[in-house]
């Protein structure tokens, strides 16, 4: 059997559904995202998973649900407000009507780690992750299973101040201070390539 890794835990506190107005355009851009297919669709759902921070300063952030379609008109209850994770134990604490994206805690451990950034992008696009070297993008140094605590620790060892990563073998990360510079920062890669 292949290694799995450890895969987090999800544990619901609350069904309620989050109410911030910059979720608009946090849904604008998952349409842009299947758009451009950096979260292309698969059986019930897209490779990629978007997310802002609530209040600067603190870790708590809304995500896109797992099992979403980024094509489809999203309502206010395909998101998640992650209110905490630990990531000894690899549990995520979340409030919603459904659970979190399957990479909640990786865009946790950045929201912890760098207090400057406010939105992360996440998607899948080949394009990007074959022309990684020649347009100079850090990868991640070993390809680790997703929603795994392994997975966030390869992006951290590599994380620095750098605002655009590829997970190796995977999909890219796209950071930003708020929700606009995220994606317009994932578009221009995706347009270089
Ligand atoms: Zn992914």
């Amino acid at each position: 059997m292949t290694y799995q890794g450890v895969k987090f835990k999800t544990k619901m506190l609350g069904s309620e559904i989050p109410q911030d107005l910059r979720l608009e355009g946090l849904k604008d851009w998952c349409k842009k995202f299947h758009h451009y297919n950096l979260a292309p669709p698969y059986e019930g759902g897209s490779y990629g998973n978007l997310s802002f921070r609530l209040q600067d300063g603190q870790d708590q952030f809304i995500i896109t649900g797992t099992k979403i379609g980024l094509k489809n008109e999203l309502a206010d209850d395909c998101f998640v407000r992650i209110q905490s994770c630990d990531l000894e134990k690899g549990t995520v604490y979340a409030h919603g009507m459904r659970e979190p994206s399957s990479e909640s805690m990786l865009h946790f451990a950045i929201y912890h780690q760098r207090k400057d950034v406010n939105a992360i992008f996440h998607g899948h696009c080949q394009k990007i992750l074959s022309k990684a070297s020649k347009l100079k993008i850090t990868e991640t140094v070993k390809e680790e299973p997703y929603g795994t605590v392994e997975l966030v620790q390869g992006v951290l060892d590599i994380l620095n101040d750098k605002s655009f990563l590829i997970m190796k073998e995977h999909g890219f990360i796209s950071l930003g201070k708020n929700i606009k510079e995220a994606g317009e920062l994932a578009l221009q890669m995706y347009k270089k390539c």
